[in-house]
């Protein structure tokens, strides 16, 4: 889809010069796609990338995809395989093609209801960022949503919470539904155009052209008073400006569907991202609060159960609902806090000063009068700097100043600002 219009800045420079680059990679290495904003781009160096998008399509088509999947799943246990290199489904003519490639055997029902399982994460941090949820954080997530009474769920990167959806809703009387959105094609192995639309949330582009957007356009109207609401989970390393105006195109989308017009609401929306963005995020959306609850995952290793007692994880949800309606679990340590009208974190003390509970990380964090606001236990307040901080900093030494509030002083990772009550 389309390249995004970035800017090199240096501090205290006029504007630097504007280039297209790509949406969705945020790594030259995995597209190299480069152009100055001002730049010709000569007619043979157009075709030349014509050609390599065209040699870089999936190979089969989201509808083939479909078509193979009906053919897999009417083969006897014994021939149904899986090519691990290249993360296919294969039919029983294509077996000879993949003849040095590792598989699996016997993939059951079981496994094509869980493919988040049966593929392996893409981890690359610049691009994909696939982190998938602990069962316990998915569960959990699922169950509030229906608990507040939605019945469709647009997955917006989230492959497990929809596959969750799925596969309960293939085994019992469940009425929840969901469509997932999602740039990982492979996933179009095992669902129907109804069920997944190929996109990119970082520039808003459906894949499947006109046809995937009414997919989706459909799945927002809400039939029946079927209530929708949107969870998302994008990669960490993410422009949040870029994400913002892409949910905001899918808020529109879920506004103008609905004849008797929601007028001045919002769809509801959950936006699953460490809570260092917590100012980023409101920049873009005032409406939005930033839950107490720490989202756990499966294959990251700093965010996820350790053996020995609980790692913390910096993940949390951020929601346009109100936040007194989202409940969380006791027996995982939340408590309901009366004046703030949210659940926190057990270690998240009532600030009398600030009047809220101000920790953003579930320790305890402390009230610097010279601040005017609580910060992390382990800083201490620098008259140097003339702010909180972290013991061993050097006092206005990084000439180059922080990158999110421009001072000297301090780098981004202790930027005060990211900490605002
Ligand atoms: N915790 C979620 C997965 C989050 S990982 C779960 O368990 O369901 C981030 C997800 O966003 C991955 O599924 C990844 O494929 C997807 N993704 C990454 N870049 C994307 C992009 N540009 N557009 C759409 N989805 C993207
Ligand atoms: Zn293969
Ligand atoms: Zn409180
Ligand atoms: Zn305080
Ligand atoms: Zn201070």
């Amino acid at each position: 889809g389309p390249a995004l219009l970035f800017v090199k800045t240096s501090q205290g420079k006029e504007e630097g010069r504007r280039f297209y680059a790509c949406s969705a990679c945020r790594d030259r290495k995995d597209c190299n796609f480069f152009q100055w904003e001002d730049e010709k781009v000569s007619e043979t160096r157009l075709a030349a990338r014509e050609e390599y998008n065209r040699n870089h399509q999936p190979f089969f088509t989201h509808r083939q995809n479909v078509d193979r999947y009906k053919n897999f799943v009417l083969l006897p246990l014994s021939k149904r395989r899986f090519c691990r290199e290249c993360q296919q489904l294969l039919l029983p003519a294509e077996w000879e093609k993949h003849s040095d490639h590792q598989f699996l055997c016997g993939i059951t029902t079981a496994q094509l209801k869980s493919p988040s399982q049966l593929l392996y994460p893409l981890e690359n941090k610049k691009t994909n960022a696939q982190y998938l949820f602990a069962d316990r954080s998915c569960q959990f997530l699922l169950n509030l949503l229906t608990d507040l009474g939605f019945r469709r769920v647009l997955s917006v990167g989230t492959p497990r919470l929809h596959e969750m959806i799925q596969s309960k809703a293939s085994q019992e009387e469940y009425s929840v539904r969901s469509l997932l959105l999602d740039i990982d094609f492979r996933y179009s192995q095992f669902y129907t155009e109804d069920e997944f639309c190929h996109y990119n949330m970082f520039n808003h582009h459906f894949f499947g052209g006109e046809a995937a957007r009414e997919t989706c356009r459909k799945f927002l109207y809400e039939e029946n008073g079927e209530r929708v609401v949107m969870v998302t989970d994008p990669p960490f390393g993410g422009l949040v400006e870029a994400l913002a105006s892409s949910f905001k195109k899918l808020m529109a989308m879920w506004r103008e569907t609905e004849k008797e017009g929601h007028d001045n609401k919002e769809m509801p929306m959950f936006w699953i991202f460490p809570y260092f963005f917590e100012s980023r995020i409101l920049d873009f959306f005032p409406s939005f609060s930033m839950m107490d609850y720490q989202v756990d995952y499966d294959n990251h290793a700093l965010y996820k159960h350790g053996k020995t007692g609980r790692r913390q994880s910096p993940v949390r949800i951020f929601t346009n609902l109100t936040p007194s309606m989202i409940v969380l679990p006791e027996e995982e340590g939340y408590r309901f806090c009366t004046v703030c009208q949210r659940y926190v974190s057990s270690g998240n003390q009532h600030c009398e000063i600030c009047n809220s509970c101000t920790s953003k990380d579930g320790r305890r964090w402390k009230h610097c009068v010279l601040c005017k606001k609580c910060v992390k236990p382990s800083w201490f307040h620098c008259n140097n700097c003339n702010c909180c901080t972290l013991p061993k900093h050097s006092c206005e030494k990084t000439d180059s100043g922080c990158f999110v509030c421009g001072k000297a002083g301090h780098k981004r990772s202790a930027c005060p600002s990211l900490s605002r009550s």
